[in-house]
């Protein structure tokens, strides 16, 4: 019989736990009665440092049921840090398979008998998709949108429309635990790890309450560690941009000396030369900052500092 590991980053998310931990404890209830799960699955909730009483909740939660699980961080890591504490630990903790979810319940929770079933097809990843982006923000939509585009176009194929709502098998969990490194993109990973991978999709529901714990800068580090982490492609980009330009200098360069000896004729223009000096300024400053984002990810990975500092675990 499967044993269900569900993991849950929460950050200040005092108002939605209760709520969210009943709500899947009666998942776990309807699953067992269907025979599709064991009675020794669990939830582990990844308290990602938060400030307010969510710990609190986590541990008279688990003092009530031995099925609910905790770790607390010593402060905020992030919402990766946080799932990918939950993998580890839940793979410590043991398990056959692991669900990871939002504390917020926006994720249809009702997809996790189809998460299961795919599983027992043989799946070792079930990603699921979103129907729609109903509950996001125009901005949060055409953001989104630009990065799996992007994140295609460079070579990571990502489908649109993912998320970190996915169930991952044992085995899943013991190739993760290969991957030493710090900045691990999670989408990136289980696409290109290679096993087996089926498709559920979902609805996305409002958040049940509080709110979104993402802002731009979290949302745009995000997006940059995954495109640093997952392609070279913005790299050769830049080598072939620099190359293009210092040839089209060459050319201007030639064809000046040529008018100058054979036409006698030394071109004027310094609006010109000022446009091309900005335009260029600006693309090699781009590019600069582009190579800097790369030094960075590798001056991160370097140190090799803990992922995430566990302070207290609950089992
Ligand atoms: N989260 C986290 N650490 C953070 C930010 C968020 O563990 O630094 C958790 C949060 O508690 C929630 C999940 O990540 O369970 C998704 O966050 P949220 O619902 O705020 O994001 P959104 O749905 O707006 O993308
Ligand atoms: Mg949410």
């Amino acid at each position: 019989m499967t044993r269900l590991a569900i993991i849950i980053p929460c950050y200040n998310e005092e108002l939605c736990i209760k709520s969210t931990v009943k709500r899947l404890l009666e998942v776990f209830d309807d699953l067992v009665k269907k025979g599709k799960i064991d009675t020794n699955s669990y939830i582990y909730l990844v308290d990602d440092g938060s400030t307010d009483s969510t710990w609190q909740i986590i541990s008279e939660l688990h003092s009530q049921n031995k099925q609910v699980k905790g770790l607390k961080f010593v402060r905020n890591f992030g919402n990766q840090k946080a799932l990918i504490a939950g993998l580890e630990g839940v793979r410590e903790l043991g398990c056959d398979c692991a669900v990871s979810l939002d504390a917020d319940l926006q994720q249809d929770e009702n997809a996790i008998e189809k998460f299961i079933d795919e599983y027992n097809k043989g799946a070792d990843i079930v990603s699921g998709i979103r129907n729609n982006r109903k509950t996001d923000s125009i901005f949060k939509k055409t953001t989104a949108l630009l990065f799996y585009k992007l994140m295609n176009l460079l070579g990571a194929k990502i489908p649109a429309n993912h998320s970190d709502f996915r169930l991952v098998s044992k085995r899943a969990l013991d190739i993760l635990n290969l991957y030493p490194e710090k900045y691990l993109f999670l989408r990136g990973f289980f696409n290109e790890v290679g096993l087996k991978t089926a498709y559920v999709r979902f609805d996305v529901k409002p958040r049940i309450a509080g709110e979104s714990k993402f802002n731009f800068v979290s949302l745009m580090g995000l997006a940059l560690n995954g495109i640093t982490s997952y392609s070279i492609v913005p790299l050769r980009f830049v080598t072939v941009l620099g190359f293009c330009m210092a040839f089209f200098g060459f050319i201007v360069g030639l064809e000046t000396v040529y008018e100058k000896i054979f036409l006698n004729n030394s071109p004027n223009g310094w609006a010109t030369a000022i446009i091309m000096l900005c335009i260029f300024g600006g693309i090699q400053l781009f590019c600069v900052g582009l190579i800097g984002e790369y030094v960075g990810q590798i001056f991160r990975e370097v140190k090799g500092r803990p992922r995430y500092i566990k302070e207290i675990e609950l089992k």
